[in-house]
């Protein structure tokens, strides 16, 4: 069986942790939760953990117990100077250009932000197709009906021919229940539960060089 779908996470995958985008983006988000609930910085750190932990995203706490507009929320909190942060990353381009499999995004954030992070590393075109929250419903990950929609919109009905690369591990762990093969990316715990471990996303291929294998059937 060869891979036919690599999904890949947006934020802190395609870019490293250093780059400092996704703490821009929880400060945005504290600042959101400050002024919409009245809370102290503390106790918007404190809910936001909370419902990160329940809901798989802060979003998905706030839309369920503060009907919080999930478009409203999103471009609040990705209002950071993504083009200051991120540089256009060739190398991964390259890598991203040879693989046989259709190359989706795989994502918690939106299409929007999504569309900004790939144009700013310079992989617009290497991507084929983005599964965002909206295209999820609003059932994100780490739930498994989100993996089990992407990979509907995505055209597979079987895991094993499906790689996820994800930079946290617990949004890896219903991919592999599933049978997928996934790939935890960055500092995360050497114990991810991963099947292979990379820091950085530009060495995927080399980690897992049966993606290099053309699509049969
Ligand atoms: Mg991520």
């Amino acid at each position: 069986m060869s891979y036919r779908v690599a999904f890949l996470d947006l934020d802190d995958t395609l870019y490293p942790p250093a780059s400092g985008v996704w703490n821009a983006i929880g400060e945005r988000i504290q600042v959101f939760m400050m002024d919409r609930l009245g809370l102290s910085y503390e106790q918007a750190t404190g809910l936001r953990r909370r419902y990160f932990e329940e809901y798989g995203t802060t979003l998905n706490g706030l839309w369920h117990n503060h009907a919080v507009d999930p478009q409203e929320y999103l471009a609040f909190v990705h209002a950071v100077p993504l083009e200051e942060m991120l540089e256009r990353d060739p190398d991964l381009a390259g890598m991203l250009r040879e693989l046989p499999q259709q190359r989706v995004v795989f994502t918690n954030a939106n299409r929007q932000h999504a569309e900004r992070v790939l144009a700013c590393l310079g992989i617009t075109h290497e991507i084929d197709a983005i599964v965002d929250l909206f295209a999820l419903e609003m059932v994100n990950k780490p739930e498994p009906a989100a993996y089990q929609r992407a990979m509907a919109l995505a055209g597979v009905d079987d895991p094993a021919a499906c790689v996820l690369a994800d930079d946290l591990p617990r949004n890896l762990h219903p991919a592999r229940s599933m049978g997928m093969t996934t790939v935890l990316v960055g500092p995360g715990p050497a114990d991810g539960g991963a099947d292979v471990h990379i820091q950085r996303i530009n060495d995927l291929v080399a980690a897992l060089p049966r993606l290099r294998e053309p699509i049969d059937g």
